[in-house]
């Protein structure tokens, strides 16, 4: 029989993980496990929908067998099987769900986070065992394959017997090294405890037959031995435990055994209700995105069970899309167990129960910006964007929701602040809540346009997410105070002494101004005195709705063919040189005010992070005022 190959991307990602130096190879276990558990709940789930099956709790189990004698471990199950075309796609193909893609994003980090993310579990195998056999009876059906691989170099796949419905595996363990022992993985006591740590609460039992020594009676060293089987897990699943007896560590274990993420969560909430709608919930907030979350394949949602049987495994109703980072699993008994995914959408109690979840994810989150501001920022770092976008979205029906949760960085505090906490700091003359934006702190820390605002000693919040300005602008105003940008035309400053000479000197030199106009006529709408520029010579304001760092969002989106363009006007301070050099040019030399013009009008573009949009003109024009 013919060695089928695996798949390029497959070869790859299995080498990977064959030579990853990931230190938890017992984690292979928990992955067998895991499907195994999930094998069973499929053939549960459809005995319980489905009356021509005839259940019996008794028949579903889970059995590890370690045979010491051939260095074999076995995993065996009752549950669905697999067909032959399943045994080859579901094993055939590791690459599924973008893994490899991710993998070159991050190539340099090791296997460590690719492991069971993201259905590289079955696998995980390949780091204690050199050969994996497979043999499967999938329900309903008299033929039962064997699929084997040796890892990189293919598998195959043959009929074969097998008198029972279900999947046995079985790994022929590596030889030991003088790093690694594999025969641990033979060693009863061992694996007890592995079952222990990682598939405690797996609803089905979990056999093993154990060797029990007995002092013989009467005897100081002589044993009895005799073999008994025992279950080596609880079967309780944790959301159904006293939150009283799970630690930290329990939550986190689970996080990890349901392959939420990679990263450790910075929160996590246990509820249990009993009110209009009864259900118990465990939820995470996590700490990283997924390396698909801001991409449309990321799919949110959370595991819904009934009454302990999985009946969907990413409930989307569940969660609004400004939260669709929390992972977690939702428990009902109020849900009907042949409850389609059309009915459910307009089930009443899964709509109780994703509005309290959502008011309760709110409260979670504005606790751990109170008592955890580290792991807060973490998490903004991670999904802030995604709060930005909620803010955003639906024509702002989501604001009161957010507004809280939102965080930007501070030109005083030099760190992301509330907007409570901004408010909390204004200055007593202070009208507006004033922000500036460009691509980075270190950029806006250096925007001319920021000059006067900081001098009266208020408060900047840098925007510096593309999102940011079109989330505050939804926004408008935060407990009543109004959001402002800092180059917007009316700084609501109120400077009487600067505005009368901006005034003067506007009306004085009207000529100037409208000849500047017209040199950048396609340009900009206006060349003015600026009000706001204390020490540098130029910058670039907007009037009107959209501001410039909008125009350069909106212009970066693809399929946006009609180019947007912000109301731009350049602002000249007046107290600057070079209005001296200006008002001169304009007396004795157009050429040279039309080159001065074009100069300071591609330096107010560099300022903003704009391209400059003849740079050979512009490096031209500036030797010409060097030449002089
Ligand atoms: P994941 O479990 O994350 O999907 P795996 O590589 O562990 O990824 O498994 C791939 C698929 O193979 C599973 O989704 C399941 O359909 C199937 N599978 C694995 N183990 C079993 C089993 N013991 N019984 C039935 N199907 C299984």
């Amino acid at each position: 029989m013919s060695k089928k190959q695996f798949k390029a991307e497959s070869k790859r990602l299995l080498e990977l993980m064959i030579n990853s130096i990931y230190t938890h190879k017992e984690i292979f276990l928990r992955e067998l496990i895991s499907n195994a558990s999930d094998a069973i709940d499929k053939l549960y789930y459809k005995a319980l929908t489905d009356e021509a099956i005839k259940f019996e709790k008794d028949n579903y189990y889970i059995r590890i067998i370690p045979d010491k004698k051939n260095r074999e471990l076995r995993v065996i199950d009752t549950g669905i099987g697999m067909t032959k075309e399943e045994l080859e796609d579901n094993l055939g193909t590791i690459a599924r769900s973008g893994s490899l893609s991710f993998k070159k994003e991050n190539e340099s980090q090791e296997g460590y986070d690719i492991i069971g993310q993201f259905g590289v579990g079955f696998y995980s195998a390949f780091m204690a065992a050199d050969t994996i056999t497979v043999i499967s009876k999938v329900f309903g059906s008299d033929e039962a394959y064997k699929w084997e691989s040796q890892g990189t170099d293919g598998y195959s796949i043959a009929v074969c017997e097998k008198d029972t419905v279900g999947t046995e595996i079985i790994l022929k363990l590596k030889q030991n090294t003088e790093d690694d022992n594999y025969d641990e993985f033979l060693d009863e006591y061992r694996l007890k405890n592995l079952v222990k740590k990682y598939s405690d609460f797996i609803r089905y039992p979990i056999k093993m037959n154990v060797t029990i020594s007995k002092l013989k009676e009467g005897s100081k060293d002589e044993y009895d031995e005799h073999v008994e089987e025992q279950i080596v897990n609880s079967m309780v699943p944790i959301w159904r435990k006293n939150r009283n007896e799970l630690k930290d560590e329990d939550y986190v274990q689970f996080y990890e055994e349901k392959h939420y993420g990679f990263d450790k969560p910075v929160k996590h909430v246990h509820i249990s209700t009993d009110g209009v709608v009864s259900y118990t919930a465990i939820l995470y907030i996590p700490e990283k995105t997924p390396f698909d979350y801001y991409t449309k394949e990321y799919e949110k949602g959370l595991e819904l069970y009934s009454s302990g049987v999985l009946i969907m495994n990413k409930c989307s109703d569940l969660l609004p899309d400004y939260f669709s980072f929390v992972k977690g699993l939702v428990d009902s008994a109020d849900l009907s167990l042949n409850i389609s995914r059309e009915m459910l959408q307009h089930d009443r109690q899964l709509k109780l129960i994703a509005k309290n979840i959502k008011t309760k994810i709110k409260g979670e989150l504005l606790e751990l910006q109170k008592a955890d501001r580290e792991n807060y920022e973490k998490f903004y770092q991670s999904f802030g964007r995604q709060l930005k976008y909620g803010v955003y979205s639906d024509f702002g029906g989501n604001k009161d929701m957010l507004q809280d949760l939102l965080m930007f960085y501070s030109s005083k505090e030099k760190k992301p602040v509330t907007l409570d906490e901004y408010l909390s700091r204004m200055v007593e003359d202070q009208k507006y809540i004033y922000y500036a934006t460009g691509e980075s702190v270190a950029r806006i820390e250096k925007l001319p346009q920021t000059e006067l605002v900081a001098e009266k000693g208020y408060e900047i919040l840098y925007l510096t997410d593309d999102i940011d300005e079109f989330a505050v602008k939804m926004l408008m105003s935060y407990k009543e105070k109004e959001f402002k940008s800092v180059s917007s035309q009316d700084l609501g400053i109120e400077d009487k002494e600067n505005e009368a000479k901006a005034e003067t000197e506007e009306k004085s030199h009207k000529e100037l101004f409208e000849k500047m106009t017209t040199i950048l006529a396609d340009k900009v709408k206006e060349v003015r005195v600026s009000k706001r520029l204390k020490s540098h010579p130029v910058c670039l304001t907007n009037e009107g709705e959209i501001s410039i760092e909008m125009e350069k969002v909106l212009n970066a989106m693809p399929n946006n063919e009609q180019k947007i363009k912000a109301d731009k006007v350049l602002e000249i301070n007046p107290n600057h040189e070079i209005f001296k050099a200006l008002t001169a040019a304009y007396e004795k030399d157009p050429d040279k005010l039309s080159l001065y013009t074009n100069v300071l009008y591609n330096q107010a573009l560099l300022i903003e992070g704009l391209p400059v949009q003849d740079p050979v003109e512009f490096t031209n024009n500036i030797c010409k005022l060097m030449v002089g």
